[in-house]
């Protein structure tokens, strides 16, 4: 039986690999573009959103996996939820990411998205799981200027 964090791992290499939701949008009405220099990750976002619902979504990028699984799964998990929820579980993934190691994350909420609990560990690497949860509320929120971590 492969343990918790092995299934983490294939995750993250799965979505790396296959990324999901990996296009362009035509008819998007909300796009932004983050960069996170220190590691050279790089997410275009693109969004169709409608009544305060996120109706449709896609991303593309380049960089490390844990970038490109993170912009893959986050995807997956806001496609046809509220604006509303999506902020949510930008907050919950960021609590996750930056929280002390004893804080549990909330699999409840996060999902699949616990897979990038181990993180934590690895300051380093926080910047490139953040990175398409940042671009993404920054097209919420209608932003004109590039993301970038530094
Ligand atoms: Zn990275």
């Amino acid at each position: 039986m492969p343990d918790l964090e092995d299934l983490y791992q294939q995750l993250i290499i799965d979505h790396n690999r296959n990324p999901r939701n990996f296009r362009s949008l035509e008819g998007a009405n909300r796009t932004a573009f983050g960069d996170n220099p220190l590691c050279g990750d790089r997410i275009q976002l693109f969004l169709k959103v409608e009544d305060d619902t996120i109706k449709d979504i896609g991303f593309q990028g380049s960089g490390c996996a844990i970038s490109q699984a993170s912009a893959s799964l986050m995807t997956q998990a806001v496609l046809g939820k509220s604006t509303e929820e999506a902020e949510a579980l930008f907050r919950a993934f960021h609590e996750m990411v930056t929280g002390p190691r004893d804080l549990a994350p909330d699999r409840k909420l996060l999902g699949k998205l616990a897979a990038f609990a181990g993180v934590r560990d690895f300051p380093a690497r926080v910047k490139c799981a953040n990175l398409p949860w940042h671009t993404l509320k920054a097209a919420l929120q209608g932003a004109k200027e590039p993301v970038t971590t530094e």
